[in-house]
C-alpha cells in the first residue's frame, strides 16, 4: 500500500510540477510577446519624428548658396550624421522585432547571386579605400539559382562588411561567393582586431558585445549579428565565425541553393 501510496503521491507531485512548467512557460511566452511588441511600437514611435527631423536637415545641407558658415556646416554635418545612425538603428530594432513577431514575409527570388553579392560589397570599395584598407571581390558564378529575398541578402552582407570595416585597422576585406555540395558559401573576411576564443559561442546573442582585447572599445549596440543570424535563418541557412585575436575573422554564410526548403507561398517564380 505504501509503495502505491508513494507512487500516486509521486505523480501527484510530478503532475504539480508539470503543470507549473507549463505555466511558467506560458508566461514567459507571453513577457516576451510583450517585450516584442514594445520594442515594435518604440521603434515606430522613434522613427516617425526621426524623419520629420532628417528632412529639413538634408534640404538645409543642400543649400550652395553660400548661406551657412563653415561652422554651420559642419554642425548640421554631424547632426546628420547622427540621426542617419539612430534611424538605422531603429530600422534594426523594427526588423528585429517583426522577426520575432513572425510578421515577415520574405520574396525569396531566384537571382544571380554572384552577380547580386558582387554588387553589394562594391558599395564598400569607397570607403574601405579611403581608410587605406583593401577591398577584394571574388563571386563565382552558381550552377543553380539561389532563392533569396534580395532586401535580406542586402542586410546580411551590410552587417558583416560593416563590422569587417570597423574592427579592422589595417590590411583589407575580402568577400567570396563560391558553391559547395548544393550550398552557396559567403565568407566575408577581414584582417580585424579578431574576437577572443572564449567569446566565440556567443557572437549570435542579442546585444552581446566583445571588449576587444586591445583594451579599445567600438561603438555599437551588439544587434547586427543577431539580425544577421535570423535573417539567415529565414533562408534555411548557418552562420558560423572564425577567428583569431589580433589575426582577423571570418564569417561564413551557408544558404542550400535551390527553392525546395522553402515555403511556396513566399518564392516568386519569376527573376526580375
Ligand atoms: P555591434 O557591432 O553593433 O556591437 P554586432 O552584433 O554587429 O554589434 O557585433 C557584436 C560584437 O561582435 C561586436 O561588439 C564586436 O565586438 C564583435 N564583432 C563583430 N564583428 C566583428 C569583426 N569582424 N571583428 C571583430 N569583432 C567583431
Amino acid at each position: 500500500f505504501q509503495l502505491v501510496a508513494d507512487q500516486i503521491a509521486g505523480s501527484i507531485v510530478n503532475v504539480h510540477t508539470v503543470e507549473e512548467a507549463r505555466k511558467r512557460a506560458d508566461a514567459l511566452q507571453e513577457i516576451d510577446r510583450a517585450k516584442t511588441a514594445f520594442f515594435s511600437n518604440i521603434s515606430h514611435e522613434f522613427r516617425t519624428p526621426l524623419t520629420l527631423m532628417l528632412g529639413p536637415l538634408e534640404e538645409m545641407l543642400s543649400q550652395t548658396d553660400g548661406t551657412l558658415t563653415p561652422q554651420q556646416e559642419e554642425n548640421l554635418t554631424a547632426t546628420h550624421r547622427n540621426a542617419m545612425r539612430l534611424l538605422r538603428l531603429v530600422n534594426t530594432l523594427l526588423d528585429f522585432s517583426r522577426i520575432e513577431a513572425e510578421k515577415v514575409r520574405a520574396h525569396y527570388f531566384p537571382v544571380n547571386l554572384a552577380d547580386l553579392t558582387a554588387d553589394i560589397a562594391s558599395t564598400f570599395r569607397a570607403a574601405v579605400e579611403h581608410a587605406g584598407l583593401q577591398l577584394t571581390v571574388d563571386c563565382q558564378a552558381l550552377s543553380t539559382a539561389a532563392y533569396v529575398d534580395r532586401d535580406m541578402w542586402e542586410k546580411i552582407l551590410l552587417n558583416l562588411l560593416s563590422n569587417a570595416f570597423k574592427y579592422t585597422l589595417e590590411g583589407g576585406i575580402t568577400v567570396t561567393l563560391k558553391e559547395e555540395d548544393d550550398y552557396a558559401i559567403l565568407r566575408v573576411r577581414d584582417t580585424g582586431v579578431g574576437i577572443p576564443a572564449d567569446e566565440l559561442p556567443n557572437m549570435f546573442e542579442r546585444f552581446h558585445r566583445v571588449k576587444n582585447s586591445k583594451g579599445r572599445t567600438f561603438e555599437g549596440t551588439g544587434i547586427g549579428l543577431s539580425l544577421v543570424k535570423e535573417l539567415v535563418l529565414l533562408h534555411q541557412g548557418t552562420i558560423t565565425v572564425d577567428s583569431k585575436e589580433g589575426a582577423g575573422s571570418t564569417f561564413t554564410v551557408r544558404i542550400p541553393l535551390g527553392s525546395a526548403h522553402l515555403p511556396e507561398d513566399q518564392i516568386v517564380k519569376t527573376a526580375v
